[in-house]
C-alpha cells in the first residue's frame, strides 16, 4: 500500500473511533485530529493521564479482535507496540 493510501485508510477508521466518546480524550486530541491510537500509537503531545477506555467497547477494534488485552493506546502505545 502507498503511503498516500495508508493515510487515506487511517482518515477512514479515524471515523470510527470512539476515542471521542472517551473521558480521557480532550481538546488538544480533538483539535489535533489524534484518534485511533490502537494503529498509530501514543498521544504525540495531548493526553498523558489515563480517564478511563472506551476501548474494549469499540467497534472497530472488536471487529479486529484487540481492545481488551491491550488498551489505553493514547498513553501506552499502540497494539503493535504494546505486543512487543
Ligand atoms: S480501539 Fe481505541 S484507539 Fe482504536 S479505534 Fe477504537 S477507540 Fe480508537
Ligand atoms: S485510546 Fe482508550 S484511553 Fe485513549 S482516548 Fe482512546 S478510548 Fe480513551
Amino acid at each position: 500500500m502507498s503511503e498516500s493510501d495508508q493515510n487515506k485508510a487511517i482518515e477512514e477508521y479515524k471515523g470510527s473511533c470512539i476515542c471521542p466518546t472517551c473521558p480521557t480524550w480532550n481538546k488538544c486530541a480533538k483539535d489535533a485530529n489524534e484518534k485511533l491510537f490502537c494503529v498509530t500509537g501514543k498521544s504525540a503531545d495531548c493526553i498523558s493521564e489515563i480517564k478511563g477506555c472506551m476501548c474494549p467497547t469499540c467497534p472497530l477494534a472488536q471487529s479486529l479482535d484487540v481492545g481488551i488485552t491491550h488498551n489505553c493506546y493514547c498513553v501506552k502505545g499502540s497494539e503493535m507496540e504494546q505486543r512487543g
